[in-house]
């Protein structure tokens, strides 16, 4: 039976609006094709071996929380996250989580805390936060699709060169307020500030995760239909509550 392995990075720290219901799509998502699914957890001072994980996962969490990584990110954990997103493996990194694969994130009390650098982007917080449900329009498998969810972050993010946005605002702030661009793409990462948890909500962004992971470690991504009548129902309940 094929199996995926998916790592939870530092879920007892960073773990905002339930986001850790990503994981439990996934895994959910795979169950009901008759595809195994393994959950490691890498906490802090956790000596995980990230290099057999197919799914890496990591959420959102308050400024104080992300400078508490500080350390373990140094530690060598940021390296072999690096290494991780260097050689192909699918990452959904949400809010926080996101920022942390960026250079730095600069609180808005002025701390500068130096992140992992796996993306090309950075963070400056604000006083005032960006809060409230949001849609952007994205392309995930080469179809044009939309992403429901709700954002809650006073880091506002900058692209660089060497990362694509995700999406584009349709309603809603996304990295900065200010040029209409939502999340990052770099390889098989997917950054976004959506937590909802978002992939609930976003039934194809899941199976999107899913196809990539199954492609890199079987060279095969064909996965059965599921009933998504109930998640396309909220999908579709969201998008049309903010931009219809
Ligand atoms: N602390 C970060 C910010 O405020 C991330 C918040 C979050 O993960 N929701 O921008």
């Amino acid at each position: 039976m094929k199996t995926l392995k998916i790592c939870h990075l530092y879920p007892d720290v960073l773990n905002l609006y339930g986001d850790r219901g990503n994981v439990t799509a996934i895994k959910k998502r795979l169950e009901w094709r008759g595809i195994g699914c393994e959950i490691v957890n890498a906490n802090i001072g956790d000596k995980t071996d990230l290099r057999d994980c197919d799914i890496f996962f990591i959420g959102g969490g308050q400024d104080f929380e992300q400078e508490v990584l500080l350390k373990d990110i140094a530690s060598g954990k940021g390296d072999a996250i690096k290494d991780a997103i260097e050689s192909g493996k699918v990452f959904l990194a949400i809010c926080a989580g996101y920022q942390i694969l960026g250079k730095y994130y600069k609180t808005h009390t002025g701390e500068v805390c130096d992140f992992i650098g796996a993306l090309d982007l950075y963070t400056v917080g604000q006083k005032k936060r960006m809060i409230g449900n949001y849609v952007y329009e994205c392309e995930l498998g080469g179809r044009k699709t939309e992403i429901v969810g709700f954002e809650n972050h006073s880091g506002k993010t900058y692209l660089g060169e060497g990362v694509r946005p995700f999406g584009k605002i349709l309603y809603g702030n996304g990295n900065n307020s200010e040029d209409k661009t939502e999340g990052a793409r770099y390889k098989n990462v997917y950054a976004t500030y959506a937590h909802g948890p978002v992939l609930p909500k976003n039934p194809y962004f899941t199976d999107e995760l899913i196809r990539v992971a199954l492609k890199n470690k079987y060279g095969d991504d064909a996965i059965s239909e599921l009933d998504d009548t109930f998640e396309l129902a909220a999908h579709k309940y969201m998008v049309n509550r903010l931009i219809k």
